[in-house]
């Protein structure tokens, strides 16, 4: 086969890249390693109809581009409907707000958000935020310490610096942005699920997206470059990798990529990440409390979230994260279930117990996507601090939101990746070959 532009993924990212350039007439060709389309984004719907998401699914204050393509794309937006903050339970018991655990959290907290600020001490090179929760005084401030850092970031915290995590903190305006639903990265929600979105992205593409397509060679040579995948190979004039380094780790390159991209790749990992959303007749809870948003201290520690669309039946969302997640994998389905489940019954009834449906997925075993929300740096290594480097080498050209200059490692970034990276490439073909116009909005040339 042969195409002008060869993007590999068909996560958000590579889809809207693919997307810009098809609209400008432009032959594209998208190669996915899985069977469908979305990467880190994919929804399912519910025995009752509804539209559940199992990864990226909340749309921040000031993500204007997913905004507009959410809009775009003809689905509905909807505001969480959230507490100005979680019931932190441990058991039965709720921590007190003004307790012990909370004050020195909040502290904590504090000093994290200034020191990401001002210069992180040259000490927390080498320490981890294992290391570092290890001297924060009370049990209970470090558990919760833990689970809010594993839940926000889906890092091993073992495997995680302090100065990389100031570094993630700083990048992404601060701790309050990163952690809070309304003002923050979890502020609104998409009625059709968000993963609705790479669908018909990938709709609009027709069979300019092949799934099952995995990329295992990029082969760069005087005249173009060829990619090989178990199907046969693809000769391109320009490529688009839009998956994520310790990923992309993965393609043997010939050429051998610079050096510097080369550390990247093994110089970062995918987080791990398991997601629950628990679908009920309706939102009983909301008979008793105004919310359920909880964050559960137990074993494993738990971010849940009321996820429930506008007049749809109720969704409580799940997320369990970092070494957590992974130890949630050898369960048997009932257990882990059971295991999320059981610690809300003193706080929303027995009534919890039984959903409908309750679906979940584990990223980090995901082969293709290899975990989320975003890769991470592997201490020491200082590689991998977000916005990961993006300038093409030769024909090859970098997206993925790793390597977006705002936003990265949400679905906001991603978009954006995606626009450069099309952009990128047009400026950079012959103008034989790219049709260098105003875009069409349905891809006719
Ligand atoms: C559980 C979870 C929850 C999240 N929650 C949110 C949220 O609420 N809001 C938010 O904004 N973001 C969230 N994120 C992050 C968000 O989903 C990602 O930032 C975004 O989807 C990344 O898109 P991408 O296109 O850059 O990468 P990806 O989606 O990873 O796309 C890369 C694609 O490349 C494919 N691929 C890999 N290797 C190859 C190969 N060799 N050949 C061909 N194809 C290959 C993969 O299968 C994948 O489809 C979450 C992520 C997860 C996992």
């Amino acid at each position: 086969m042969s195409t002008t532009v060869a993007v590999v993924g068909a996560g958000m990212s590579g889809l809207i890249a693919a997307r810009s350039l098809h609209r400008r007439g432009i032959d594209v060709l998208v190669l996915e390693s899985a069977d469908r389309p979305g990467g880190r984004m994919m929804a399912e719907t519910s025995p009752l109809g509804s539209r559940v998401d199992l990864g990226g699914q909340w749309v921040g204050h000031g993500h204007h581009r997913f905004t507009a393509l959410a809009d775009e794309l003809g689905t509905t937006l909807f505001a969480m409907r959230t507490p100005k903050l979680p019931d932190i339970v441990q058991g039965s018991r709720r921590v007190p707000v003004l307790g012990p655990t909370m004050l020195t959290t909040g502290a904590v907290l504090l000093m994290w958000e200034l020191r990401s600020r001002l210069g992180a001490p040259g000490r927390w090179d080498a320490q981890t935020v294992e290391a570092r929760l290890g001297k924060v005084p009370g049990r209970q401030a470090r558990r919760l310490l833990e689970v809010l850092v594993e839940v926000s970031t889906t890092a091993d915290l073992d495997r995680y610096s302090m100065r990389d995590f100031a570094g993630m903190v700083r990048f992404q305006g601060g701790l309050t942005a990163m952690m809070s639903t309304k003002g923050g990265a979890q502020e609104g929600l998409i009625a059709e699920g968000a993963g609705t979105l790479p669908e018909r992205l990938a709709a609009e593409l027709g069979p300019r997206v092949l799934t099952g397509r995995r990329v295992t060679s990029i082969q760069r040579g005087e005249d173009g470059v060829t990619l090989r995948t178990a199907a046969g190979a693809v000769r391109t004039a320009k490529v688009i990798v839009s998956v994520p380094p310790p990923m992309s780790a993965r393609i043997s390159h010939d050429p051998p990529l610079p050096a510097d991209r080369t550390a990247l790749e093994q110089g970062t990992y995918m987080g791990s990440v398991y997601k629950a959303i628990a679908v009920y007749e309706r939102p009983f809870w909301r008979d008793q409390r105004e919310h359920a948003e909880f964050m559960l201290l137990d074993d494993p520690g738990v971010a849940v979230f009321d996820t429930t669309p506008p007049d749809g039946p109720g969704h409580l969302c799940f997320l369990v994260a970092g070494a957590e997640a992974r130890a949630l994998d050898g369960r048997e389905p009932a257990d882990r279930r059971q295991a999320l489940l059981g610690p809300l019954v003193p706080h929303l009834g027995t009534g919890v117990l039984q959903p409908v449906s309750w679906h979940e997925k584990s990223w980090h075993l995901d082969e293709h996507v290899g975990g989320g929300y975003a890769a991470l740096p592997l201490p020491g290594s200082g590689n991998g601090r977000l916005p990961v480097p993006s300038g093409p080498v030769g024909d090859i050209h970098w997206a993925g939101t790793e390597t977006a200059s705002e936003h990265a490692g949400y679905i906001e970034g991603a978009i954006e990746a995606g626009e450069r990276a099309a952009r990128e490439v047009i400026e950079s073909l012959p103008s034989s070959a790219a049709a260098k116009r105003e875009p069409s909005q349905d891809g006719t040339a």
